[in-house]
């Protein structure tokens, strides 16, 4: 997880500045209920395949004259083939692909515009979208014990973020706007294409705050889990903080795991380092998450960047094992050493300070 945040702030390309938050709005029933799709769509509403359930595409088979098994077949080739283009869906009569076609439907996958490959063999990814937006997504593979890779996609949820957390690249460079479910389903599938490996593994922890953007990226978690297939366990969403959507998230019941970027033990350095926090005091965050844990049964994480001479000293972590305790069990804590960005008033710790800190926090990871 570490390893993603510090690629995640490394990375950061530059982004419109036009400031724009969306309401949240979202209910439950919109991880698995998506309106029907029909021949008479809006205007306004993506005529986008990606990110349908097989339901979806069955009754969008049926509103085309076609009989229900094309949805399923259209499905397949979706999430299995992985086909880009409705016309390389040649299970399908040519006749059914151009009625799609005409009537302004697409896959919903866009091109690569760069690739960069560390050392480590970590890649990322810049997709540019149909707005020609840039948005970045990680991939991480990770040889296990036995040899087998796990496959880690770190997606963006937004193309930039409003937030404005201080350390970091992404929030800098202001926000764009919100990204939708295909856009979010289709950053994964181009890392399976990239590594040539199933992901294994999701984390919202890339460009935006997911809690801006609840509805699709529930939406976007539906159509990991359920058509890539996906484990729910293996999905993280992470989250700097904001008002009343933990509770909701926690109301889902899903059982992938949340992580809150906390990077301070106390409300007044978290402030500094996260000027929205103002607004969600750490006390009712820790309440939240009690009660996200209470519900779900799932350990809350824990992510706090290590900042040189801000937050890392012995006495920052005896406070946030102090704020742990108070709080219960069904936590764990992510220590991240900063990765400095260019123009950043901050530093990467020096390595004696992490290892001192590690096991202090350590024995509070339960
Ligand atoms: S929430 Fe903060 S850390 Fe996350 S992308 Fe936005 S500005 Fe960066």
């Amino acid at each position: 997880m570490a390893r993603m945040a510090v690629f995640h702030h490394a990375y950061t390309v530059p982004l419109a500045r036009a400031i724009h938050v969306r309401a949240v709005s979202v209910a439950c029933s919109g991880i698995a209920t998506v309106t029907a799709p029909s021949l008479n769509k809006k205007k306004e509403d993506p005529q986008v395949l990606l990110g349908m359930s097989e339901q979806d595409l069955q009754q969008l088979a049926l509103d085309f004259g076609q009989q229900s098994y094309r949805g399923k077949q259209l499905h397949h080739l979706l999430y299995k083939r992985k086909v880009k283009e409705i016309q390389d869906f040649s299970h399908l009569p040519l006749a059914f692909r151009n009625e799609l076609q005409d009537a302004g439907w697409r896959v919903g996958r866009s091109p690569i515009h760069k690739a960069v490959t560390a050392n480590d063999g970590t890649v990322k990814l810049l997709v540019k979208l149909e707005d020609n937006r840039l948005v970045e997504t990680v991939g991480i593979p990770v040889k296990d014990e036995k040899g087998s890779i796990r496959l880690t996609a770190c997606v963006s949820s937004q193309v930039g973020c409003p937030l404005r957390c201080s350390f970091c690249a992404t929030g800098k460079g202001g926000f764009s706007r919100n990204l939708k479910r295909h856009e979010i389903v289709e950053q994964v599938l181009a890392i399976e294409e990239l590594f040539k490996h199933r992901v294994t593994n999701v984390v919202f922890m890339g460009m935006g705050e997911p809690m801006l953007n609840m509805k699709e990226v529930l939406e976007a978690h539906r159509c990991l889990n359920k058509d890539i297939q996906i484990g729910q366990r293996m999905i993280t969403i992470s989250t700097v903080g904001v008002p009343n959507t933990i509770k909701r998230l926690a109301s889902c019941k899903l059982q992938s795991t949340l992580a809150i970027s906390l990077h301070a033990p106390n409300q007044k350095l978290r402030e500094k380092l996260v000027p929205s926090a103002k607004s969600y005091p750490l006390d009712a965050i820790m309440k939240d998450c009690r009660d996200y844990f209470h519900e779900t049964s799932r350990r809350v994480s824990f992510e706090y960047t290590l900042l040189a001479g801000v937050n890392d000293e012995v006495g920052h972590a005896k406070e946030l094992a102090e704020l742990l305790h108070e709080w219960g069990p069904g936590y764990h804590v992510n220590l991240i050493p900063y990765n400095p960005v260019d123009g950043s008033e901050y530093k990467r710790p020096y390595k004696k300070s992490v290892c001192g800190l590690h096991p202090t926090f350590g024995s509070f990871s339960h």
